[in-house]
């Protein structure tokens, strides 16, 4: 059976033109704390990726730190920055979300009924901060809804107090234009795995002359500010994706088209039993939040893993028990839809055929559980 994959927000195919230098750096003994010739090829090579990801995030003014991840990145800045209070969204990735610093008093923005977090309540929270020592943390896109945040507005308000803006970009990276200095971060977080580059590799992105203490410590690699024998393949390959992805953005134009077919269709079939989160919020081009009233997540999934379909579930099942989804909690969705949502998560290596066989496979699944 050919396997369809719409989890791309999950984890994305790694590209051939990223395997290829990967393989090449995996030829060799690449170490760049080394002096010799091995050495200063490391150096080279984590330092070409270092202007890639400069290049696709407009962002020549910022250092840019590698680690293992965007959860790594975040959890660094969370723990050391100097600032003595952080506000966070409630719709924040749990890599941000679940850093609640012993030392850092840590407080949550409201978010609207539209997935869109609520400037009303920022202005609220940064009206009784008297201390500019602040950190404020809100996602480019949800992972989720596909929502895109108004970050430029927050980033503004945040410097207006005196606080410093951070940025988590993993969603949109790829997908919709983005650009740092346009937004206006003081950090942001990436991930390579998320734009066809390999898992284990991320970057802290942080503007010129701001600090932060490292999160691990031993060597000096990254200026001493992520300690460790760095990741020179990931590294490589994290670049040669950072490439491709400017090049493939167009392509998004038709990732939008496919999913526009997939939920006029699920609608047509299901009518007033599904729900589309975020339909009329700006969103990212390839990702369909949806849940099908009382018909909880897991069922929908495993029907379409039988079919050969990869989708995801916006609730996690802890303990036998699912639990609805987190983000639409926060946006006052209630259990009859939080926990029955599985998200679609599109690329543009999928094609018409695809959406049509998922369209098939749910269409026969309405009409077998309808009630
Ligand atoms: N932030 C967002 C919005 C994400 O979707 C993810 C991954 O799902 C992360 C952060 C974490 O990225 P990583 O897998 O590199 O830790």
């Amino acid at each position: 059976m050919q396997i369809i994959y719409f989890d791309n927000n999950a984890t994305t195919k790694i590209a051939p033109q990223v395997l290829v230098k990967m393989n090449e750096t995996y030829q060799m003994p690449l170490n760049n704390s080394a002096v010799h010739y091995f050495g200063r090829l490391a150096t080279k090579f984590i330092e070409d990726a270092r202007k890639e990801v400069r290049k696709l995030l407009n962002a020549q003014n910022y250092e840019v730190i590698f680690g293992s991840s965007a959860t790594e990145a975040t959890n660094t800045l969370f723990q050391g920055c100097n600032a003595k209070k952080i506000l966070i969204s409630q719709i924040e990735h749990a890599s941000a979300y679940s850093c609640r610093p012993h030392e850092k008093e840590v407080s949550e923005i409201k978010v609207l009924d539209n997935g869109v977090v609520d400037l009303e309540d920022l202005k609220l929270h940064l009206e009784k901060i008297s201390d500019p020592n602040f950190l404020v943390s809100v996602m480019f896109a949800n992972n989720e809804t596909g929502a895109l945040q108004p970050v430029e507005e927050i980033s503004k308000l945040v410097h207006q107090k005196g606080g410093l803006f951070h940025c988590d970009i993993v969603q949109g990276v790829g997908k919709v234009p983005l650009d740092l200095e346009k937004i206006n971060a003081d950090f942001a977080s990436i991930s390579a795995h998320k734009i066809n580059g390999p898992q284990g590799v991320g970057a802290l992105l942080m503007r010129k002359g701001l600090d932060v203490k490292p999160l691990i410590v031993g060597g000096k690699q990254e200026k001493s500010k992520r300690a460790g024998t760095m990741n020179t393949a990931g590294i490589a390959g994290f670049g040669e994706a950072c490439k491709i992805t400017t090049a493939k953005i167009s392509e998004y134009e038709n990732v939008k088209k496919l999913r526009a077919l997939l939920e006029s269709e699920i609608k047509k079939i299901s009518g007033d039993n599904v729900k589309i989160f975020c339909e009329e919020t700006p969103r990212l081009p390839n990702t369909c939040f949806v849940a099908l009233k009382n018909c909880d997540a897991q069922t929908q999934l495993i029907n379409f893993d039988i079919n050969g379909i990869c989708v995801s579930a916006g609730s996690a099942c802890s303990s036998g028990t699912v639990a609805g989804s987190r983000i639409l909690k926060s946006m006052g969705v209630d259990s009859a839809f939080s926990t029955s949502a599985i998200r679609i998560s599109l690329a543009p290596e999928n094609t018409k055929e695809e959406v049509d066989k998922f369209i098939k496979v749910w269409s026969e699944f309405y009409e077998r559980t309808k009630k």
